[in-house]
């Protein structure tokens, strides 16, 4: 099996615009149009990495890890990759498709979808078509995947062939110890997605670790939703990556943290940490059931700071039925004051995906347009453009301030365009 890092290589290729890869990208990628025009400018980088991998013709199976941005470039290259071997199986999964909302016709193009975690699944599928067995026993639907109940005994991830040296951060390897979340925030498809919240074991974790530090890694950021699920899993955590020499980074709820705490992440390596605050005002938690984890978060960043860890945070910006002026206000004066002990922060107009509990809730707060597929960003509850607005010159009050209190942030008003523009093409339900 080889990797192809198509990714990257659309990155550092230098002629296709860097700021595409920012959040007013994501978009733009995600639109066919724009995916035909670019089209010609990935082709050269395509065929560079696939002579790298041999010879096409030869090829038995392709997978291709696609994300919401990414699904008409897959599109394009299932198309390109069967021209040049009609014979080759074209696999796809990734979050994408992980809880398959999408329209079966649209998939036919592939051999098969697997939806959700597939490292089972992806391997007995491989080993048939390898042993020449139906592979397509699955193919009516297309659609394979299983989810894993014990993820202690999933094979230690191999890293060759990923240009980890390219990437912006340089070197990082990711590693992951947990699925899913203990939390069930109203406006989170978390649970949705993983269905349930695992944790690999101490000594699972042990030899992980004894792995990246074999390979030489020496910085890793851990994708866990919450590195912090219990403060006697984080104590185990905190004690075993302490026996390495690591630098590492990774989120965590404002819980269970204390100065002594704080004073062991940093000295085990903890460099940087993100934070899914969302808001420092309890009524407008209150909607998003993220009172528990986010009650701390002002005394939490302060104390994480003050033991020398770069933190990041999470805000999400609103309007009525769910933020009055009063909470924004309130979320305002408290980023003021924090400032000085944040690195950056994401802020974000409040989403509310399909199938959420915010979303099940949609007729109690009286939203409208849900039900349609950008309904998620596009909600409302009088005037679609007018509510849409409103949340997104919120969020760029507040980047305003940020930048005035010394705190990059990319370029926001692309974004509300870009936003303003596609809400007012989207038609209206
Ligand atoms: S803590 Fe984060 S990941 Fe977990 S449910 Fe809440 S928003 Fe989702």
């Amino acid at each position: 099996m080889r990797i192809m890092d198509l990714n990257i290589s659309f990155f550092n290729s230098g002629n296709i615009d860097a700021s595409l890869w920012q959040k007013e990208g994501f978009n733009r990628w995600a639109s066919q149009e724009f995916c035909k025009q670019v089209w010609y400018k990935c082709l050269p980088h395509i065929e560079e990495q696939s002579i790298n991998v041999g010879s096409i013709s030869e090829w038995d199976v392709i997978g291709i890890h696609v994300n919401g941005a990414s699904k008409h470039m897959a599109g394009s290259l299932t198309k390109y990759f069967r021209e040049k071997n009609p014979n080759v199986l074209i696999a796809v999964g990734g979050p994408e498709y992980f809880s398959m909302n999408n329209n079966l016709s649209d998939l036919s193009h592939f051999d098969a979808v697997f939806q959700g975690e597939a490292e089972e699944s992806f391997t007995t599928w491989l080993s048939n078509v390898e042993n020449k067995k139906n592979h397509s026993l699955h193919k009516s639907n297309k659609i394979i995947g299983k989810q894993m109940k014990h993820i202690s005994n999933l094979p230690i991830p191999s890293y060759d062939d990923f240009p980890l040296q390219q990437y912006v951060r340089k070197g990082v390897y990711p590693m992951e110890t947990t699925r899913g979340c203990i939390n069930h925030c109203s406006f989170c498809d978390n649970a949705r997605m993983w269905k349930t919240f695992r944790m690999k074991n101490c000594h699972r974790i042990r030899k992980e670790l004894i792995n990246l530090s074999s390979i030489g890694a020496g910085c890793i950021s851990f994708c866990d939703t919450l590195l912090n699920p219990s403060a006697k899993r984080f104590g185990d955590f905190l004690n075993i990556i302490s026996e390495f020499h690591f630098r590492w980074d990774g989120m965590i709820q404002a819980k269970y943290i204390d100065k002594n705490i704080a004073k062991t992440m940093y000295k085990s390596g903890c460099s940087h940490i993100f934070i899914g605050v969302e808001s420092f005002t309890p009524s407008f938690l209150k909607h998003m059931n993220k009172e528990k984890p986010s009650i701390n978060s002002e005394s939490v960043i302060r104390i994480l700071s003050e033991n020398g860890i770069n933190i990041s945070i999470g805000i999400i910006v609103a309007a009525p039925p769910f933020q009055s002026d009063e909470e924004f206000e309130n979320d305002l004066q408290i980023l003021k004051r924090l400032a000085p002990f944040l690195r950056t922060i994401a802020v974000s107009p409040l989403c509310i995906p399909k199938g959420t509990p915010l979303w099940c809730k949609r007729n109690i707060y009286g939203l409208k347009g849900l039900e349609s597929s950008q309904g998620w960003r596009f909600w409302y509850t009088n005037n679609r453009l007018q509510d849409l607005e409103i949340r997104l010159l919120r969020c760029k009050r507040m980047i305003n301030q940020l930048q005035q209190d010394k705190i990059n942030y990319s370029n926001f008003d692309e974004y509300i365009k870009n936003e303003m523009k596609e809400a007012g093409e989207f038609p209206e339900i």
